[in-house]
Order: structure tokens, then sequence, then C-alpha cells
């Protein structure tokens, strides 16, 4: 058994069979993971025997759950290499960056600074900073790719300036699977004074993680990608810039007093979430984490990477195949194949029990810079095997027949 095959863990991935109980060859896991058993469980009885509200309640099973809540971000800050006072529960990758930009960024941009993004930034890693960009009057420079489908640090170098007040990256690319040199995007951007944030959603599922050794100022991952719940994601961000940052949303739960005359708040991260949170997702989130961390995140990374260098390498026999993104992709494949659209291929692949996504994967300006409407994107996740490669060229060879 080779290391691929022991890997791979389908067994314990309910979702992964059709409602015939045949395999399903789900190679769709950079949109979100599947769910192992242990994190369902983790939240069936979180939602049922041991359910109650957190850091309200004066009887047992609400303290229970406080603890339970607060467990589950030391175990977020222990997986990234954080402290548990750097790490805010919001809804998701999105929320942390709108967080960012409107909290940190209302307070900290206005005329005359820049900032800087990517081509191939999801369209979360763009909109909120055009948002923050319309009220406060920053500017937005765009970092090209180099040909190969990297972010091009090099060209980073050079759109830096005095400035430029924050640099905003995808650690790994959701349609190329490129991964940024990181610590290099750190030291660029702290050389001109510049933080950086990184969207790290389609990173923590699938690297090991050291906030510390990164030297980034801003993480962002969802817990749905790390075969977690939906509705819940994570914020790192260094403490000396949460505590000076100002809440950006008002409730419960993220004040320390309030009067109508004067409302002072709590310290980070209660600051940043405001109202009842989310419980049940934080302990599933747990759960998660632990199986995640249970096969070990370098071994992950070297399993999707080799799956992706073996459709790669498949892909390159089928002269009709482009395909985009660096060799070295993370385990996501972005293709297209000539006189097919990727919808019809998307179409007639789950005819095939194999589900991929075909679309602009939210990167319209990545699609315009790669000259193409959509792709068609295979992503892998720990519980893929060369079964789910098989099933796809199978899918593929069929649609070419179909369309001659
Ligand atoms: N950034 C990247 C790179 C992503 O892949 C995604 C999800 N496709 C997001 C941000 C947004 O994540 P969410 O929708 O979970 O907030």
């Amino acid at each position: 058994m080779n290391a691929v095959d022991q890997l791979s863990r389908k067994a314990d991935f309910p979702g992964l069979v059709t409602a015939q109980g045949a395999p399903w060859h789900y190679l769709d896991t950079a949109a979100s993971a599947q769910k192992p058993r242990a994190v369902i469980d983790a939240m069936a009885r979180a939602l049922g025997t041991d359910y109650a509200t957190v850091h309200r309640g004066v009887y047992g099973r609400s303290a229970q759950m406080t603890l339970g809540y607060e467990a589950a971000r030391r175990r977020v800050a222990d997986f990234i290499g954080g402290s548990e006072n750097e790490v805010v529960f919001v809804r998701g990758a999105t929320e942390a960056i709108n967080l960012v930009a409107f909290s940190w960024g209302g307070a900290n941009l206005g005329p005359g600074d820049r900032i800087v993004l990517s081509t191939l930034e999801h369209h979360s890693n763009i909109v909120p900073w055009q948002m923050i960009a319309a009220r406060t009057g920053v500017e937005i420079d765009v970092c090209p790719l180099t040909d190969d489908h990297r972010i091009d640090l090099d060209a980073l170098e050079r759109l830096l300036t005095k400035r430029t007040r924050m640099v905003a990256l995808a650690h790994v690319s959701n349609v190329l699977g490129s991964v940024l040199d990181a610590r290099r995007a750190a030291d660029l951007a702290h050389s001109v004074g510049a933080k950086l944030l990184l969207d790290g959603c389609q990173a923590a599922p699938r690297m090991a993680l050291d906030m510390a050794a990164l030297d980034c100022d801003f993480y962002a991952f969802s817990a749905h990608k790390l075969y977690g719940p939906t509705g819940i994601g994570v914020l790192w961000a260094r403490e000396t810039l949460l505590d000076e940052m100002p809440p950006w949303q008002g409730g419960g739960a993220m004040i320390e007093q309030v009067s109508f005359a004067r409302t002072t708040y709590a310290p980070p991260p209660q600051r940043f979430e405001a109202g009842t949170p989310m419980i049940t997702e934080a302990i599933a989130l747990h759960a998660a984490i632990d199986y995640v961390a249970g096969m070990g995140p370098d071994r992950l990374f070297a399993h999707e990477c080799a799956l992706a260098r073996q459709l790669r390498s498949e892909l390159q026999r089928i002269n009709a195949v482009r395909l985009f993104g660096p060799e070295d992709s993370a385990g996501i494949v972005s293709f297209a194949i000539e006189g097919v659209h990727p919808h019809d291929l998307g179409t007639i692949l789950d005819e095939e029990d194999v589900a991929i996504r075909a679309g602009h994967h939210c990167a319209q300006p990545l699609m315009s810079a790669l000259g193409v409407p959509a792709t068609a994107r295979a992503s892998f996740g720990l519980y893929s095997d060369e079964g789910d490669i098989a099933a796809l060229l199978r899918g593929i060879e069929r649609t070419q027949r179909i369309f001659g």
C-alpha cells in the first residue's frame, strides 16, 4: 500500500457515497470539504445532549459549553501556532477579511494610501477592499502573476511604496493551487511598513501553519474547507493589532460596560464577537482540527501535491487540454478542454458520479488574465485517491467522444 492509499480515509466520510450507495468521486474539496464522522458526531452532541448557550448561564451545562467553546479557540491557536487571544471566531474567511478591511482599514487608511492585492485573489479578498477604498480614498494596486501563474513577488517589490499600508494575498490560490512564498511576501510588506494579510482558505486544510514562521499580520480561513462545519471561520491577528482595532459590530458579548452616556468594549477577541457566537460550530471545528492534526498536515500536503502532479501529467497527454497553474500545485488543478465548455464537462461528469467545479471560481479578474470565461477545476482532499483521478479521466474521455 503506498502513501496515497494509506491516506485514503473514505470510510470516515459518509458524504462520499451517492444516494444509491456507489462511490462518489468528490473533486470539489476546494469549494467545501466533506465531513468526517467525528465532526458530525461532535456537532450532533453539541446540538443535542450538551446544548446550552455560552458565557451567560450560571447553570452547569452553560459553564461546560463555555469551556468547550473556549477550548476550541485554544485548539485553533495551537493548530496555527498563535495564542488564544489572537483568535477571533467569525462566520468564515469572507467575514474575517471584511472585519480587517472595515475595522483596521477604517481606522488606518486614508487618501494617498495604497493597498496591494494580486490578480489571482478570490472576490472575498477584493471586494471588501474596494468597499473600504470607496469610503477612505485608499487606492488599490494589483500585483501580476508569473508565467507559471504564481503571485510575482518581484513585481510586488516594484509596486510597494512608502504609502502602501496593506498587502493582502492568497496563501494558496483556490483556482491554480499556487503556493505563495509567504515569508518573502511578509518581508517585502514589512520593508515599507505595510501589513500582510494572508487569505488562508485553501492553505489551512492543506499545509502545516505557523503564524510566527509566516510572520504575517492577519490570517483568515473558513472551517468548512478544513473538514469542519459551515458558519464559522477564523481571523488570526497579532495581539498588538487587535488591541488597537475598533469593534466593527456592536451588541451583546463584545462590551465591558453599557450606558446611554458611554459604552466601553471588551478586550479582544471578545470585542470582535458581537452576539451569541457559533457555539456548536466551534465545537465541531475543534473535532475537525483534531482529525486533520491526527493525519499530519505535512502528510496531507504531500498527498494532495502527489495527486495533483499525477492528474496534471495525465491531462498533459490529452492534446485538447489546456492546464493552468504551476507544476507544484497544492492539490488544485484547473484546466480547459478545447471545444467543451467547463459547464458541459461538469454536467457529463456528474452522470459518472464525478463532482468537479466549473466556472469562474469567484475569481473573475483571474479568468480575464487567463483569457478564459471559466475553467474546470478538480480539487483534492485528504480522502481523495487514484480511483478518483481514474474516474475523472474516464469521464473526460466520454465527454470528448460526445463532443466528437
Ligand atoms: N478565499 C479563498 C481563496 C477561497 O477559496 C474562498 C472560498 N472559496 C474564500 C476566500 C471565501 O471563503 P468563505 O466563502 O468560506 O467565506
